[in-house]
């Protein structure tokens, strides 16, 4: 039976809203905050699954227990699915927010509004110690601004337009992005396969 599982993961931010989303269900939520001797893992896969894979798998290695990690990023339409796994890194390896943001309205300048379509997209890894491993996404879609707006949020929200309700995701409160991220979105998938598997009256055995 499952009753740990280590988010391979040091950002607060990422842990407490994956935590938050899981509190209901009887496991303890670790992170790498819990194992500061865990190795640093070299994101070098060439998808948010690959990525995702990489580090999970490492970390089980070292934790011997489950290990969920996550990858994520901006796919922008006009760039072919760019910036994407290299989201962080866009405008430089140690590149700020605000200069991936300025270099995305820079690649998008002049274009206009209907080819500005964008989606985030988030992968979760849950890896167990036998090898074994389930995947779950989130896909949020809208469009990149011609300009920041709002003061909430991180990376790319600023620019990420949410053309149904009129405002940028770092325009909505945090509890409001939660409701409808990509990433909540994958935690969402992840949550329902944990309820399955942990009640094994209503399923099979976690790992199954
Ligand atoms: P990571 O999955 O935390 O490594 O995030 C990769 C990068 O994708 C971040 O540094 C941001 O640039 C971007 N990103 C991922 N999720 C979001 C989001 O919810 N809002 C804004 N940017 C995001």
């Amino acid at each position: 039976m499952l009753r740990t599982i280590v988010i391979a993961s040091k950002n607060n931010g990422k842990i407490g809203e994956i935590k938050d989303m899981l509190s209901d269900l009887p496991i303890e939520i670790l992170s790498l905050n819990h194992y500061p001797n865990a190795p640093d893992v070299e994101e070098n896969g060439r998808t948010f699954l690959e990525n995702a894979l990489i580090k999970a798998r490492a970390i089980v290695d070292f934790t011997g227990v489950p290990v969920l990690a996550d990858d994520s990023g901006l796919e922008v339409d006009h760039l072919r699915g760019g910036p994407g796994i290299f989201s962080a890194r866009y405008a430089g390896a140690d590149a700020t927010d605000g200069e991936n943001n300025q270099k995305l309205l820079l690649a998008l300048k002049n274009v206009p509004a209907p080819q500005r379509g964008a989606s985030f997209r988030c992968v979760l890894a849950l890896c167990f110690p036998n090898g074994d491993y389930r995947t779950f996404e989130g896909h949020w879609r809208g469009m990149i601004g011609d300009e920041l707006c709002g003061g909430h949020g991180f990376g790319y929200d600023p620019l990420f337009y949410l053309p149904e309700i009129g405002k940028t995701v770092a325009e909505i409160t945090a509890t409001e992005k939660n409701k409808r991220s990509h990433r909540s979105q994958a935690v969402h998938e992840l949550k329902k396969y944990l309820q399955r598997n942990l009640y094994p009256e209503k399923k099979t055995e976690i790992g199954a």
